[in-house]
C-alpha cells in the first residue's frame, strides 16, 4: 500500500470510529454546517428531531427546530466567536398530542460552534429530570411546612371539578366559613385574584399527575381577613368506592394556617426568588413560573401572554440625578406594576430598567390593554429624588402564545424573543409606547440578543 492510500486508509478508519462514537452516545448528536444542514445524525437525535419535521425529512438542523426554537440559526451567525458553546440546556417543550393527560415532553438542547464551518447540536430528552426536580421542591415544601409549628389545618374533600363536598369543623375553625359552601369552588378560600377558573382545574391536574399540588400564600376568611396559609391538594386512593357521579369525592384539600413560620419562609423564598431592589420576582423566578405556565398551556391549550416593559433613557435618569435617584425611579416602576397586574400575573424584573410580565389566560387585546394602562399611568407619575420631581416614561412589547396558532411546540424563549421585538418596535418608533408583536417583526432580524442568565 503506498503512503497516500495509508492515510486515506488511517482517514476512514477515523472517520468510523467517529461515527461508531456518534451511534454509541447515550444523547441526542447531530453534527452541522453552519447552515444547519445535516451532516451526521445518531438514531437518539432522529428519533427526538423526527416529530418535529413537519415533511418527516431531517436534512437541516435550524429548520427542523424552526418552531421552538426560531432564532436559532440568527444566534448561531452572530455568535461571535469562532468556536464555543452558542447556548447550553435550552429547554424546549412539545405538546402531547392528542393527550390531554401526561407531561409534555421536554427536549435539552445545546449547541456548540466547532469552527467557522460546523456545529454541533447536543440533544436530550429531559422529562423526566424536570419532573423530579419539581416534585422534589414540592416534597421539600410540603416537609418544610410539617416540620414547621402549625397553628391549625383543616381538611375537607373536593369532587372532580374542584368543588367542596361537606363541611367540617376545621373548615369552621381555621377559615370560618359555614355549612353553606358546600358545592362552591374551593377558589373561595383564596383572595379575589389569586385563582383563575383555570388555575383551580390546573392544580386537580397537577394533583393528579403528580400524587400531589402544593401552594403556599395568602389565604382568605369568612371575615374577610387573610391569613398566610398552605393548600395540598392530593388525589382520594379510594375515590373509585364513591362511584363517578359528578359530585362525588375525587380529592382532599388540606388546608393549613401556618402563619407562624410566615417570617421564615418569606425571609428564604425572598433571598432566592426576590429582585434585591424592587422586592419583585426576580430573574430565576420570572423563568421558573414561565416554564410552569407554558407547560401548563400545553396540557390545556389556552392563551398566555407576555409584556416586556423597558424604561425609556433610562441611562439619562442616572446621569442627570445619580444612581441612587435612578433606584428610587425603579422602585415607583416596580410599585406601578404591582397595583396594575393581577396576583395570577408574574411580574418580575429581568435586569437593569428591564421589567417582564406574564399573564395567564390572556389574549392579546387584553394584555395590549393592560400594558396601555401601565403606560399611561406611568407617564403621570413623579417621583420625589435628588431634590426633584423626576418624570420618566416606559415603552412595551407584546406577545402572546396562542396554542392554536402556534402550533404544537411552543418555548419561553421564543415567545421572550417576540416580546423583544415589539419592544424594539416601541423604541425606534419613539418611546413611550406600547407595540405588539406581528409575524413582520420577524423578519427584521435586528433585535439585540438576550441570554437566559445575564440581566
Ligand atoms: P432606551 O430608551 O433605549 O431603553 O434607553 P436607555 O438609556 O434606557 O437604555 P440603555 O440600555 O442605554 O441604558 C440602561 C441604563 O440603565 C444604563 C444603566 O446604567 C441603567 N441601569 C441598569 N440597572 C440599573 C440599576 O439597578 N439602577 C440604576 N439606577 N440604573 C440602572
Ligand atoms: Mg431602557
Ligand atoms: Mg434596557
Amino acid at each position: 500500500m503506498n503512503p497516500v492510500d495509508d492515510s486515506v486508509e488511517s482517514l476512514r478508519a477515523e472517520h468510523e470510529a467517529l461515527m461508531q462514537f456518534l451511534y454509541l452516545a447515550p444523547v441526542g448528536l447531530v453534527q452541522a454546517g453552519i447552515d444547519g444542514e445535516i451532516v451526521m445524525i445518531n438514531p437518539i437525535s432522529a428519533q427526538l428531531l423526527m416529530p418535529l419535521s413537519p415533511d418527516g425529512c431531517l436534512t437541516n438542523l435550524f429548520t427542523a427546530l424552526e418552531s421552538v426554537a426560531p432564532d436559532l440559526r440568527l444566534q448561531c451567525e452572530q455568535y461571535p466567536r469562532s468556536n464555543g458553546m452558542v447556548f447550553e440546556g435550552l429547554h424546549i417543550h412539545l405538546r402531547a398530542e392528542g393527550r390531554t393527560r401526561g407531561t409534555p415532553q421536554i427536549l435539552s438542547l445545546t449547541l456548540l460552534k466547532l469552527d467557522g464551518a460546523r456545529v454541533m447540536a447536543v440533544i436530550q430528552d429531559v422529562t423526566a429530570e424536570v419532573r423530579r426536580e419539581r416534585q422534589l421542591r414540592q416534597s421539600d415544601a410540603w416537609l418544610n411546612a410539617i416540620l414547621t409549628r402549625i397553628s391549625d389545618y383543616a381538611l375537607v374533600a373536593i369532587d372532580r371539578d374542584g368543588r367542596l363536598c361537606d363541611w367540617n369543623e376545621s373548615i369552621a375553625r381555621v377559615t370560618g366559613f359555614g355549612e353553606h359552601i358546600v358545592g362552591s369552588p374551593y377558589s373561595i378560600f383564596y383572595p379575589p385574584d389569586a385563582m383563575t377558573a383555570e388555575h383551580l382545574l390546573d392544580r386537580l391536574r397537577e394533583a393528579e399527575h403528580n400524587g400531589w399540588s402544593m401552594d403556599e400564600g395568602l389565604r382568605l376568611r369568612a371575615d374577610g381577613s387573610q391569613f398566610w396559609g398552605s393548600a395540598l391538594i392530593a388525589p382520594l386512593p379510594d375515590r373509585e368506592a364513591f362511584g363517578d357521579e359528578p359530585d362525588a369525592p375525587a380529592y382532599c384539600l388540606i388546608l393549613r394556617d401556618i402563619s407562624d413560620k410566615r417570617a421564615a419562609t418569606e425571609k428564604r423564598r425572598q433571598a432566592a426568588f426576590c429582585d434585591h431592589l424592587t422586592a419583585l420576582s426576580n430573574r430565576r423566578a420570572f423563568f421558573e413560573a414561565a416554564e410552569l405556565e407554558i407547560e401548563r398551556a400545553t396540557h390545556t391549550p389556552r392563551q398566555l401572554a407576555l409584556i416586556v416593559f423597558d424604561a425609556d433613557n433610562f441611562k439619562l435618569v442616572n446621569d442627570r440625578h445619580g444612581h441612587p435617584a435612578g433606584d428610587r425611579v425603579l422602585c415607583d416602576l416596580a410599585n406601578a406594576l404591582r397595583d396594575t397586574f393581577r396576583a395570577v400575573d408574574t411580574v418580575a424584573r429581568l435586569g437593569g430598567e428591564e421589567f417582564a410580565v406574564l399573564l395567564p389566560s390572556t389574549g392579546i387585546e387584553q394584555a395590549l390593554l393592560v400594558a396601555e394602562r401601565l403606560r399611561a399611568q406611568v407617564a403621570t407619575r413623579l417621583v420625589a429624588a435628588d431634590g426633584a420631581e423626576i418624570a420618566y416614561t416606559v415603552s412595551a412589547g407584546v406577545a402572546v402564545l396562542d396554542a392554536q396558532s402556534d402550533g404544537k411546540i411552543v418555548s419561553i424563549d421564543a415567545l421572550i424573543k417576540r416580546a423583544d421585538q415589539a419592544l424594539y418596535t416601541a423604541k425606534a418608533q419613539g418611546r413611550n409606547r406600547v407595540f405588539p408583536w406581528t409575524p413582520e417583526l420577524s423578519t427584521h432580524e435586528n433585535t439585540p440578543q438576550r441570554s437566559r442568565d445575564a440581566g
